[in-house]
């Protein structure tokens, strides 16, 4: 393959070729991906912090092994620059989760998945922004500030996982890694046109990543290109003994079968999930890529999953109860904000938490406690857990007549900065398609499927059963490799930060 001029647009795949072959190096891959963040940070603004002296000596190290030995034999993401969402935590590097109540603090020990991609390799660009403890659909939640999409600055770029899906998009980094707890890594993907996984719950550590609904939240790769997704799960997935959540089940060679084609593959497509108030173009794009799957040789099959019609409710009950009980460790005495200044010790966790949390949070944290408090357990936590079994009955029965499902991912491309911040339920109705996956444990892959009337993405995603993400990653890369949608890359604004900007 031809080294193209410009390396920041690489996918990982063509990456590693060329850094197997030296033909290119480590270090001259990761400074290419700098010099890119040097050029757009001012108009998107992906990170929080930027770690450019780790990246470059990571790469020399990484150049150090590829020259020692064969380099085949080294790990698969040498040398491969990747964003990190800012809250997994990082040895030595601040970690915010996109809070102010965490500015400053540092973690004193890495993250699972952090540890596995160091192991494997990978130079660690930066921490990237998201929605405040990754409450929000369009990283305007931030603590810090916002993340503009490469495809049109005066729009989100999707959440919680905005910076790690902007990152990738505007190419900063070749990979990044995000969470998704009702669609934060899929639905960013979408908005941004890049692919974004969430695998099945169990399947990814959660070890070190800063915890905000714990039944829900999950690990996921984002990549231009679908293999490069399917590498990046390959080095982070499996079990670890510091998660007790984590599966056992073992890990397959997603990159292996990746190109085994969908002929025969039995696809459900669920009308509840064409939801009332999608744009007529995301529907009619979402349409056109399922009978591609068509044209690939896959049999669509019509499916019914009548109670994802109650997994917006059932979410926003059951992630703020999870939220509230996690979020209730921040009060200044062990990590970051802390209101010194009062010397009452309840004064000053109350103060902490009044300065340190933005509006997003406490508006989940009193959802939360209401929903838990006495009386009302019954009523709604517990109600909640009832229709989550239901949700997942539904998906149990589909995946008895298909392999997988497919849907929009978002029933709106990429909506102006501004447009949904006060209307907390307009926002919350971003993740309408999302959500019941989280809510059934189920993996999903958002993949772009092309561009509406205003030019701006749009992504179709894939349903898969528990654990079978080799189907996602196989049924994607087919409908990739027979469009050019990732091929086209976001025309980037250079110019300076709009006036105005918080
Ligand atoms: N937008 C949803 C929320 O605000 C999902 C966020 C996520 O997946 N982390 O809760």
């Amino acid at each position: 393959m031809v080294i193209p001029h410009d390396l920041t647009t690489l996918t990982a795949p063509e990456a590693r070729t060329l850094l197997v072959r030296r033909a290119i190096s480590a270090t001259e891959l990761t400074q290419a991906a700098l010099d890119r963040i040097a050029q757009v940070e001012p108009a998107i603004r992906s990170f929080i912090t930027i770690t450019a002296d780790q990246a470059l000596a990571q790469a020399a190290a990484a150049d150090a092994a590829l020259g020692a030995g064969d380099p085949a034999s080294t790990p698969e993401l040498t040398g491969i620059p990747i964003a990190l969402k800012d809250l997994f935590c990082t040895a030595g590097v601040q970690t915010t989760a996109g809070s102010r109540i965490l500015e400053g603090f540092v973690p004193p020990y890495d993250a699972t998945v952090v540890a596995r991609l160091r192991k494997a390799g990978a130079t660690f660009v930066g921490k990237a922004n998201m929605d405040e403890f990754a409450m929000g659909s369009s990283t305007e939640n931030s603590g810090y500030h916002l993340t503009r999409n490469p495809w049109d600055t005066a729009r989100v770029p999707g959440g919680s996982s905005g910076g790690s899906a902007t990152a990738v998009a505007a190419g900063e980094a070749i990979l990044s890694l995000g969470t998704d707890t009702g669609g934060s890594i899929r639905q960013p993907a979408a908005l941004c046109s890049v692919t974004g996984l969430k695998p099945t719950y169990g399947r990814v550590s959660r070890y070190g990543v800063v915890a905000f609904a714990s039944s829900l939240d999950q690990v996921g790769p984002f990549s231009v290109g679908v293999e490069g997704s399917a590498m990046l799960l390959r080095a982070i997935a499996g079990h670890d003994p510091l998660d007790a959540t984590t599966a056992t089940t073992g890990v397959p060679d997603y990159v292996a079968t990746i190109r085994d084609g969908i002929r025969g593959l039995r696809v459900g497509v669920p009308a509840e999930y064409f939801v009332a108030g999608m744009e007529p173009d995301v529907e009619r794009l979402v349409r056109a890529a399922i009978d591609d799957l068509a044209r690939l040789g896959a049999e669509i099959v019509p499916v019914r999953l009548p109670y994802s019609a109650h997994g917006l409710a059932t979410y926003y009950i059951i992630a703020p109860a999870e939220a509230s009980s996690n979020l209730s460790r921040y009060n200044g005495t062990r990590y970051g904000l802390a209101a010194v200044e009062e010397a009452d010790v309840n004064r000053a966790m109350d103060l902490t938490r009044a300065r340190g949390f933005g509006a997003e949070p406490k508006r989940r944290i009193m959802l939360g406690t209401y929903a838990l408090s006495s009386g009302y357990y019954d009523a709604y936590y517990r109600k909640a857990q009832q229709v989550r079994t239901l949700i997942k009955a539904d998906f149990d029965a589909a995946f008895r007549d298909v392999d997988v499902i497919a849907s929009p991912v978002s029933p709106t491309v990429a909506f102006p900065i501004g447009a949904r911040i006060d209307d907390p339920l307009a926002m919350y109705l971003s993740d309408v398609c999302t959500i019941p996956v989280n809510v059934a444990g189920l993996p999903g892959i958002s993949v772009p499927c092309g561009f509406d009337g205003q030019g701006l993405p749009v992504g179709l995603q894939l349903i898969g059963r528990a654990f079978d993400e080799a189907t996602l990653f196989r049924a994607a890369w087919a409908y990739e490799d027979a469009t050019d949608w990732p091929r086209r890359r976001p025309p980037l604004a250079t110019a300076a930060t709009p006036a105005g900007e918080s």
